[in-house]
């Protein structure tokens, strides 16, 4: 018998329920990616509009329009890039905004696509300006501008590329440029998924991985794992290991119960952080409003990693709201965290807020 204590969290390993890429995601994240538009479960309006767009560029043998895809990190969008890629039957390129650090780095990246390429940039906000500058005649033209030579003898020459799609992905689409933002032509914004989408992903991925699981036993990881499907995947992996140690293999709805309750991820997905955050607006700032910089310090994170990664499922399940004045907590939240709702609260961004302490 394994002790308890055995399948306690690895804190390096980051957060289970981070819907970010941890190391250990590595084994399993290529052998589960969808590799076509039927296989990739959810997102059906991004799905239908993309899968018309691609009919048609195939129709007129034209490379598909630049794409933009934006939303919270593990819905798909890497996922999606390779299946456009496929689709078109073309050859994907992946790289990140930050990765590309000099001009040089986009021009060889680009004279090197072939006609047709799916050229990948994750985290595109995070392009310096100049290497963006770079993009624009890229984009629309289909060429690159470059300085040659220094001082009075540089001359700027044009080179032209192939025809290719760039597929932009983004958590943060307010913090693009307007100009490269323009010049995407397809903009498709990803959304958390639904438990029953979710548990449709689980079950897709437990039988690549050969592992034995019933539909109630999906549904119950797919409904803690906070619309992302990152985060399915790996409790799905994480919950295999107590399944086969401790139930003699398959995963049943107890099972996934018991395994979960363990990691301390409640039935709505929140762990130890998301109820630190929730009672910290509740305790010290009565419930809200509170700005996300005070609100970082306090809980001791970053602003930006609350904005992208922890609001929008507490969001979505309605438990913080954002207001001009900052953070609230719902009614909801007071009652899943067993805490008295105060009469007056700062739901209403109009009322002043009262002091609970
Ligand atoms: P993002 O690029 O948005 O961070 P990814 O494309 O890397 O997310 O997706 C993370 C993981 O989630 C992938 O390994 C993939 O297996 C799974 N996944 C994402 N979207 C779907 C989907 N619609 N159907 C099935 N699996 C999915």
């Amino acid at each position: 018998m394994i002790e308890t204590s055995d399948f306690n969290i690895d804190e390096s390993a980051g957060r289970i329920v981070s819907p970010e890429y941890l190391s250990d995601d590595n084994d399993n994240e290529v052998s589960l990616r969808p590799k076509s538009l039927d296989e990739y479960i959810g997102q059906e309006k991004a799905k239908d509009n993309l899968s018309i767009y691609i009919k048609a560029a195939l129709q007129r043998k034209e490379t598909l329009d630049h794409v933009l895809l934006y939303g919270p990190p593990g819905l798909g969008k890497t996922t999606l890039s390779g299946i456009i890629a496929k689709e078109m039957g073309v050859n994907l390129r992946v790289t990140s905004g930050p990765a590309i650090e000099k001009q040089g780095d986009l021009v060889a990246l680009l004279t090197n696509l072939n006609e047709g390429d799916v050229l990948f940039i994750d985290e595109i906000h995070r392009l310096s300006r100049n290497v963006e500058e770079i993009l624009y005649p890229a984009m629309e033209d289909f060429s690159v501008d470059i300085i040659i030579g220094k001082g009075p003898s540089a001359r700027s020459i044009r080179l032209d590329v192939p025809h290719f799609t760039l597929v932009g992905a983004t958590t943060r689409s307010g913090q693009l440029t307007a100009p490269l933002r323009d010049r995407f032509g397809v903009l498709l914004r990803l959304e958390l998924y639904t438990p029953e989408e979710l548990a449709k992903i689980v079950t897709r991925s437990a039988s690549i991985l050969n592992i034995p699981i019933d539909y109630e036993g999906a549904l119950e990881i797919a409904s803690r794992s906070r619309g992302t499907p990152r985060i399915a995947n790996r409790l799905l992996r994480r919950v295999r290991d107590i399944a086969q140690i401790e139930f003699g293999g398959e995963i049943t709805e107890q099972v996934a119960m018991a395994a979960l309750s363990r990691f301390e991820i409640d039935e709505l997905g929140l762990d130890e952080f998301d109820r630190k955050m929730l009672s910290t607006i509740i305790y010290n700032y009565s419930g809200g409003p509170v700005g996300l910089d005070t609100l970082a310090a306090a809980v001791g994170e970053e602003s930006i990693t609350i904005e992208d990664v922890y609001e929008p499922y507490l969001m979505q399940i309605g438990f913080l709201t954002r207001t001009t004045r900052g953070r609230c907590v719902t009614k909801l939240a007071y009652d899943h965290l067993n805490i008295p709702f105060p009469n007056c609260n700062c739901t209403d961004s109009s009322q002043q807020t009262i002091n609970l302490n």
